[in-house]
């Protein structure tokens, strides 16, 4: 059991920005209004989730990692009207799987917080008082350190995997409204450096510009575009002339409903339009798209990031009419 275990975990946690977006998620989930990262070693020696949410009650402790324990889905029918992003109790337990796993948790009920320590296999083996504000913090050392393939693998990709990371906090701070995002990174001997900070105002608009900053704002150009009563998409694209040579994943955000999303197509969609008008170069993109929860399924992969919309091909179709306007020559 521990090796299936183990095995299943590891789909659902494949690198340092699929822990770290697991329990950004639980803290959104969890009504957080400021959603604290920290890292150590940009997360090879431990990484930390920090948030002021509604914090786990005490009668959720023993079962909390255990496989399939999740508190979000009454009832199955609820996958089609899907408003939270986890659903299928997996994460912490697999966390569990993967590194040492220990979490601090007070709700509103409770004067005190608790510490909680759990094993590989998710059982609350430890459990103590501690200060803390009504809110979680779930921290895990040494991802993957009972798996020494994977285990060396990250260590020798981990730059590659924290720039990953950053881009995909990138999209939770300029998709998030009303939530304060800092992420920090702590190296050597204690020297630490704020590598996100923002204050959660509101617009996306001002979102961009505190995570991308003005200079890139400047160069962008609104798109709003209404596919049908229920279908739209809005959010900002590089005017013409304004893009860049490289192809930055991080210079590409995708939404859909206000969940990052990967949209292989729509990429590759907005960079031929923006290179059939701007010679070898490619756009920064920041589109939200949103649809009645029904027309799509986040269930498909096991990090969610892959999405299966049922009227794919009419969205795509009028999104390539917005931005052939866009970069029209007239509009040049
Ligand atoms: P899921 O998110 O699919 O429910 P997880 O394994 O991510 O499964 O989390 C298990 C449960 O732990 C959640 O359903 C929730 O009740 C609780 N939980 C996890 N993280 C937090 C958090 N930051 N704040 C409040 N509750 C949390
Ligand atoms: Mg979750």
């Amino acid at each position: 059991k521990g090796v299936v275990h183990r095995i299943c975990a590891g789909q659902v946690i494949l690198d340092l920005s699929s822990a770290v977006k697991e329990l950004v998620e639980n803290s959104l989930d969890a009504g957080a209004t400021s959603i604290e990262i920290a890292l150590k070693e940009y997360g090879e020696e431990w990484f930390q989730v920090i948030d002021n949410g509604c914090g786990i009650s005490p009668n959720n402790f023993k079962v909390l990692a255990l496989k399939h324990h999740t508190s979000k889905l009454a009832d199955f029918t609820d996958l089609h009207s899907l408003a939270t992003f986890g659903f299928r109790g997996e994460a912490l337990s697999s966390l569990c799987a993967l590194g040492n796993l220990t979490v601090e948790t007070r709700t509103k009920n409770e004067s005190v917080a608790t510490h909680l320590t759990f094993d590989r296999s998710g059982l609350l083996v430890a459990e103590k008082k501690t200060a803390r504000q009504i809110g979680t913090t779930v921290t895990v050392k040494k991802l993957f350190c009972n798996l020494p393939v994977r285990s060396k693998e990250f260590s020798r990709n981990i730059r590659k995997e924290y720039g990953k990371l950053i881009s995909l906090l990138n999209a939770y701070a300029l998709i998030a409204k009303g939530v304060r995002f800092v992420c920090t990174n702590t190296t050597g001997k204690n020297v630490r450096s704020v590598v996100l900070k923002t204050q959660g105002s509101g617009s996306l608009k001002d979102n961009i510009i505190t995570v991308l900053g003005m200079n890139t704002f400047s160069c962008l150009e609104p798109v709003t575009l209404c596919i049908s009563d229920s279908c739209n998409v809005d959010g900002f694209i590089s005017k013409s002339g304004q893009g860049s040579g490289r192809n930055l994943g991080d210079r590409q955000y995708f939404f859909v409903n206000g969940r990052p999303v990967d949209m292989p197509k729509v990429s590759k969609l907005v960079n031929e339009l923006y290179k059939g008008a701007n010679s070898r170069q490619y756009p920064i993109a920041i589109l939200n798209f949103r649809v009645p929860t029904r027309s799509y399924d986040v269930n498909v992969s096991p990090d969610k990031r892959k999405i299966f919309f049922s009227d794919e091909n009419s969205i795509l179709r009028a999104l390539r009419e917005c931005l052939q306007q866009i970069y029209s020559p007239s509009n040049a």
